[in-house]
């Protein structure tokens, strides 16, 4: 397993950059989720590191060796990556055993060797009963455990997923996200795993890169990205809330300053001394009759064990939690304790 790295890395369409001078570095052994909406420029960075584009600036190193740049390209079979991608992408004329043996064939390795690589890859995601079934006869869950296998069973330095479970239904691709987890747990691979489901990136990787407009706008744990997200895009796009701006009231103490948020004073936790906005998320909201900030409720949905509620303070959209139903149109007191301020010049407010 090697580490990747990208430097500068720039693609454009026609003059569009769909890859703005991308910065970053998977770690050896790191899962990654790449998160951002249809058209960020995911798919272009997994295919550039593919080896199936070259970039028009910029480099991607892994594991130390140069794999593109201005003087320098790798090509894809050359770079020994694993790739599972949406559509499965199974020779339908192949077995389950056909398929995932067809990587070692390829790289010339002896039958013996082959077929213990083979069963201990189909042992791994669960596939031993389903060694000589065709593709066709599998579900798409199996079909998806087929491409891992098969791109693991090489012993690839890096594996890249492209929204390897848009095709799935939701109670299969919970199941699949654990088997996922359970893979990189037991390979140690480098993964990068691209998203637009911000629950998936969050459940699975160890850092995720929130990408918008072909750059990384945050990269960090998802624990950082849902506390301390570094602009409205990314406070928005990665979990559920509020974001509202701010005013500064000239109050401030280490790590926290004191802003005027809706019309109320309220301490917020900071890495900044001149925030413009703050991230309210549902655990910051408490709603209680004698509090100052006043609120109507306009949404309330059932989650499961809570309610979501929706509440109109000032104009601005809150998100709370609640244990009862509420009523529609009802007045509640909000109180709002330490939200996450951050500026962002490029917010329109
Ligand atoms: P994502 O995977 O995040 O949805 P893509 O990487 O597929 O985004 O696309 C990023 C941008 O680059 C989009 O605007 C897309 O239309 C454009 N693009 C991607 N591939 C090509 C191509 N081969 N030719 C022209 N434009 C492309
Ligand atoms: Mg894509």
């Amino acid at each position: 397993m090697a580490e990747l790295k990208f430097s500068n890395l720039t693609k454009r369409f026609d003059g569009i950059p769909a890859l703005d001078g991308i910065d970053a570095t998977i770690g050896s052994g790191e899962f990654v989720a790449l998160l951002g909406p249809s058209g960020c420029g995911k798919t272009t960075l997994l295919r550039l590191t593919a080896g199936f584009e070259q970039p028009d600036e910029g480099e991607i190193h892994l594991g130390g060796d140069t794999v593109a740049g201005a003087s320098r390209f790798v090509p894809p079979e050359a770079r020994e990556i694993g790739i599972v991608f949406q559509s499965y992408a199974l020779w339908p004329h192949k077995s389950v055993s056909g398929n995932v043996s067809y990587p070692l064939e390829v790289r010339r390795i002896p039958r013996k060797e082959r077929e213990a690589r083979v069963a201990e890859a189909l042992e791994l995601t669960g596939l031993r009963d389903f060694a000589d079934r065709m593709p066709s006869q599998l579900s798409g869950g199996q079909r998806q455990r087929v491409a891992l296998a098969r791109c693991l069973v090489f012993e690839p330095r890096a594996v890249l997923l492209d929204e390897p479970l848009a095709n799935l239904d939701l109670a299969l691709r919970s199941s699949m996200q654990d088997v996922f987890s359970m893979f990189h747990r037991r390979t140690g691979a480098t993964m990068l795993y691209v998203t637009h489901d911000q629950s998936e990136a969050l459940a699975l990787a160890d850092r995720v890169a929130v990408m918008e407009a072909g750059r990384i706008r945050q990269f960090a744990a998802p624990e950082v990205l849902y506390r301390e997200p570094a602009d409205c895009f990314v406070a928005g796009f990665v979990g559920d809330g509020a974001v509202v701006p701010a005013r500064l009231t000239g109050r401030s103490a280490p790590g926290r300053v004191l802003l005027s948020v809706l019309g109320q004073e309220v301490w917020c936790r900071s890495a900044t001394a001149t925030p413009s906005h703050v991230s309210i998320r549902p655990e910051a909201i408490t709603l209680s009759d004698d509090a100052k900030l006043r609120s109507r409720i306009t949404g309330c949905t059932y989650l499961g064990g809570r309610f979501r509620l929706v509440l109109d303070a000032g104009g601005e959209a809150l998100v709370a939690f609640a244990h009862r139903r509420a009523a529609i149109g009802e007045t509640v007191g909000v109180s709002i304790a330490d939200p996450w301020a951050f500026c962002d010049p490029d917010a329109d407010t």
